[in-house]
């Protein structure tokens, strides 16, 4: 089969080669790829800039149907239409995995990064990761689960959403987007959202045209300022980080109300980041870093969508073949894109 392969270590090193359909397991479905996104850590892994295993085949925002299953998978069949969760590997036995977190579990290995992934026209994955694809989805809707469910997972399970909060997402990646209407249809009373000159280019346009409360260009405007405005001086109820960008999350805690929420999403450059800690302290605010998802994550999400509380199509602006990568890479790269869906 035809897979985008991370041959070696280093930048670069990404082509599309024929490798051998994986051979499942008695637990594991194989799934035929319908579609994946394109995800910024897919262009960190082409960078060299986020750990990975090579050889690997990459992607991991994937949407497919089943045409093997193992002969101890029970719940699937040949035909199923599904999106899986991202633990391949995952014990079944550890605190985390017995406590419905097996996005932490030590033994993890997520496809596309650690494993197989799924930017191929095949992926196998353990059955009991899937989740099936409401029937008014198609395969390209569906493979934007992945990117909400860390939004949901973050946002939703880790740092909660109330009605009467103003919420301030930081960064308008596809997550942030996904995270400022995932905001708005849980209920909260005003969603902020934010980019920078280059996401002028097509991300925070495609904030205004979702509806988002206030979608601002911080290069422009004056965050602090705006967000006391809204909150009569007192600061967000709830503050998401997801730019990874260090200013911004020097931000995040300080544009929180006393007693406010800071969920940690975004993925910095490096380990050691600077934050106001006494600040952070002194208002007593609640802090949760997240990555990945879980079960409820993935539920929430394919509940929005199936409902069209959330439209997936909105948010997927290029659909391309596989063998067209570079091209949707480079789009992705450039802003130009919101997401980029390929298929296999
Ligand atoms: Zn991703
Ligand atoms: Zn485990």
């Amino acid at each position: 089969m035809r897979a985008l392969v991370k041959t070696a270590a280093g930048p670069g090193k990404l082509e599309l080669q024929e490798v051998p359909v994986p051979q499942t397991g008695a637990d594991e479905a194989l799934i035929r790829v319908k579609a994946c996104g394109v995800c910024g850590s897919d262009l960190k892994i082409q960078d060299d800039r986020h750990p990975y295993t090579p050889p690997v085949v990459i992607g991991h925002e994937f949407a497919g149907e089943i045409v093997q299953v193992g002969e101890g998978v029970l719940s699937w069949k040949v035909g199923d239409r599904v999106v899986s969760e991202q633990h391949i590997g995952a014990c079944g036995h550890c605190r985390q995995c017995l406590t419905g977190n097996a996005f932490a579990c030590s033994s993890k290995r997520a496809p596309g990064y650690f494993s197989e992934g799924a930017f191929a026209q095949f992926i196998k994955v353990p059955a009991w990761l899937l989740h099936r694809i409401p029937d008014n989805l198609s395969y390209i809707e569906a493979a934007f689960s992945e990117p909400s469910a860390v939004a949901a997972h973050g946002m939703l399970d880790r740092t909660g959403i109330a009605p009467e909060d103003v919420v301030l997402i930081l960064g308008c990646g596809p997550i942030g987007l996904v995270a400022a209407k995932m905001a708005q249809v849980s209920g909260a009373s005003k969603v902020v959202l934010t980019g920078v000159d280059r996401d002028e280019i097509a991300r925070l346009p495609k904030a205004r045209q979702l509806g988002i409360d206030h979608a601002v260009n911080v290069s422009r405007v004056d965050l602090a300022g705006l967000v006391d405005d809204l909150t009569h001086g007192e600061g967000a109820d709830v503050v998401i980080e997801l730019s990874g960008a260090l200013p911004a999350i020097a931000q995040a805690f300080q544009l929180a109300r006393r007693l406010g929420r800071v969920g940690i999403i975004g993925q910095p450059p490096g380990d050691e980041i600077a934050i106001p800690y006494r600040q952070a302290m002194f208002r007593a605010l609640t802090v949760s870093f997240s990555y990945s998802s879980k079960y409820t994550s993935w539920e929430r999400v394919l509940s929005l969508f199936e409902r069209g509380a959330i439209q997936p199509a909105q948010f997927i602006t290029h659909v391309l073949s596989l063998e067209e990568w570079e091209r949707g890479f480079d789009l992705s790269r450039r802003g130009e894109a919101v997401k980029v869906v390929l298929e296999p």
